[in-house]
């Protein structure tokens, strides 16, 4: 049995996305799935989306032990504008689009 398991829900795609690729810089494969998939990115309002990031059984322990030491490395930073939290690796919020401010990070 090869099941695959839910790692965690992303609250947007640009979110889902970013985890995907430092898992995949791992050698984990990763699967994205969500209503957001679905339709064309622009045709729903940022926020509401939800995106679920999905691995390999045999990858969930190194996977979920992957994302505990990418979010020690990397807290995240609340937006001074919107107060959305923002993954370390954002220049700009992904909600509001405001500058990272060193202050809050
Ligand atoms: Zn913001």
């Amino acid at each position: 049995m090869d099941g695959k398991m839910q790692l965690l829900a992303a609250g947007n795609l640009l979110e889902a996305h970013t985890w995907k690729g430092m898992l995949e810089s791992s050698g984990i494969a990763v699967e994205l799935k969500g209503e957001a998939l679905l339709g064309g990115v622009g045709e729903l309002p940022t926020g509401i989306q939800n995106v679920e990031l999905w691995v390999s059984q045999p990858d969930y322990q190194v996977a979920k032990k992957q994302m505990d030491l990418l979010n020690a490395e990397q807290p995240q930073w609340k937006c001074v504008s919107c107060h959305e939290a923002n993954e370390s690796s954002f220049e700009l919020c992904w909600n509001c689009s405001a500058e990272k401010s060193e202050k809050y990070s």
